[in-house]
């Protein structure tokens, strides 16, 4: 069961920071869709 968790969170599709295209690395509260230095204000 876990393994299939895992899986489907492999096959998500890259985050990518919305304001300036950047990769978003993995983070594990993270539900935005910008990159750290787009992020901190
Ligand atoms: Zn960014």
């Amino acid at each position: 069961m876990l393994e299939n968790i895992v899986e489907f969170f492999r096959n998500l599709p890259e985050k990518i920071c919305v304001k300036c295209g950047e990769k978003i690395e993995e983070q594990s509260e993270c539900y935005t869709n910008t990159c750290d230095k787009c992020s901190t204000h």
